[in-house]
């Protein structure tokens, strides 16, 4: 069959994620996998046991659409407790990881034609979602080695539709105006948390022009400053408006689980969930249930987990410094970022990443990949710290290897 043509133009184009072409990488190299964001460490014994006794005892078989009650109250019983927030069960979906959240939000609000702002370096699904809904992406970009929010950018993507618009001279013209805002805070790849007045500012621009937040806060709790997470949904005017989305895979450590979850109030509560039940429908059940009792941990439980990547975190940073390889600041996520420039190298980060993984038996993720378009920046290497210190030793003593033989 002729297949020119027949195919979606979004994955006619598309290659393989960075994070899967970079763990394949690795297992072929026989590297140490510091590229695809996971821990390799014991995840919490109690998940692991809730899971196998709910394989044992519970149903097997299809649970209602939106997500097992229990899992629902759960989600909103955490939310209440660390976060302040006031949710009903009949908000939340459960989703197969965040992932799907994503899909069923964007394909739930983001008509062909929309625009869609969206801040850059950003987690690589979003622009391929879009577009596939038949959305404009609008990128804002985030500067290293800070990432801030440019008020005056994203002012300017606001505004410059209208002036468009009115300008375009058109007797009736149609509504050209972004529709929706994807934001991630805490950012990956960057592993920077926006400031309470950044929050406050794209909250004032949802309100004014009437944007929809699709708010990706799977880092939520993998924060490293102290500070409590704090929602874009909970700043005046946002409720109604945003959709908040998690994911139980980065809290509890447990990638491979896809569970993940969605919460809007009212009408976007109701589309999100229509759109995710042609989507996958329902998520695995045991998983569901072992989810919901890891949310009713003491919090002791979770916090032991961050001492152990707070640790692995100093000592990758402490190692990868020592090394000679300047390390940005930032406060959250498994991530670390390199800046390649600043540690002499003189390699693009594709370079960089595809060398190291081959001669020096390490993998990581160039930041590059985490932008579309021309606005990336090539100097930036992400590394996952998520590893025992033994794996992070033996990294940076490669490292450190192959950053000589390039430097003398
Ligand atoms: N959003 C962001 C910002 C992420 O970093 C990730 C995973 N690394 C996801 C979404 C996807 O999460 P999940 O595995 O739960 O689908
Ligand atoms: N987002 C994860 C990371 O940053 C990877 C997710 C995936 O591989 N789909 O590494």
């Amino acid at each position: 069959m002729k297949t020119a043509g027949r195919i979606h133009p979004v994955y006619a184009e598309m290659e393989r994620t960075v994070f899967d072409r970079m763990s394949a990488l690795a297992r072929e190299h026989g590297a140490i996998n510091l590229g695809q964001g996971f821990p390799d460490g014991p995840p919490p014994p109690a998940l692991i046991e809730a899971a196998s006794r709910a394989l044992h005892e519970k149903s097997n078989q299809y649970p209602p659409g939106a997500g097992l009650i229990e899992l629902r109250e759960a989600i909103c019983g955490y939310y209440a407790r660390r976060q302040g927030l006031e949710l009903a069960p009949e908000q939340v979906t459960v989703t197969s990881g965040a992932t799907e959240a994503l899909a069923a939000a964007i394909f739930a609000f983001v008509k062909p034609g929309d625009e869609v702002i969206l801040f850059q370096p950003a987690y690589d699904a979003y622009a391929p979602l879009v577009r596939r809904a038949g959305g404009i992406a609008i990128s804002i970009p985030l500067s290293p080695p800070h990432f801030r929010y440019p008020a005056e950018a994203l002012d300017a993507a606001l505004q410059e539709r209208s002036t468009l618009l009115a300008r375009s001279g058109l007797p009736d013209p149609a509504p050209v105006k972004p529709r929706v805002l994807m934001l991630n805070d805490p950012l990956n790849p960057a592993g920077t948390v926006a400031s309470h007045a950044e929050l406050a500012m794209i909250a004032k621009a949802c309100v004014e022009h009437d944007l929809i937040a699709i708010c990706d806060e799977v880092w939520e709790d993998v924060r490293f400053d102290g500070v409590p997470h704090r929602s874009l949904m909970s700043f005046p005017g946002m409720a109604e408006r945003t959709v908040k989305i998690g994911s139980a895979g980065k809290i509890f450590g447990l990638t491979g689980w896809k569970v993940g979850w969605m919460i809007a109030a009212g009408h976007l509560a109701t589309a999100i969930s229509r759109a995710h039940q042609f989507l996958t429908y329902a998520t695995a059940v045991p998983l569901q249930w072992a989810v919901a009792e890891g949310l009713s941990l003491p919090d002791a439980v979770l916090d032991e987990q961050r001492n152990g990547w707070a640790e692995a975190r100093a000592r990758l940073k402490a190692g990868l410094t020592q090394a000679g390889f300047v390390v940005l600041p930032n406060a959250a996520t498994w991530f670390l970022t390199v800046d390649l420039v600043a540690s002499g190298i003189a390699l693009s980060d594709r370079e960089f990443s595809e060398r190291t993984v081959i001669e020096a038996g390490v993998a990581s993720v160039p930041v590059a990949a985490l932008y579309q378009g021309e606005e990336a920046p090539e100097h930036l290497v992400r590394f996952c710290f998520t590893k025992p210190t033994e794996v992070l030793d033996e990294a940076v003593a490669r490292l450190a290897r192959f950053r000589e033989t390039l430097t003398g």
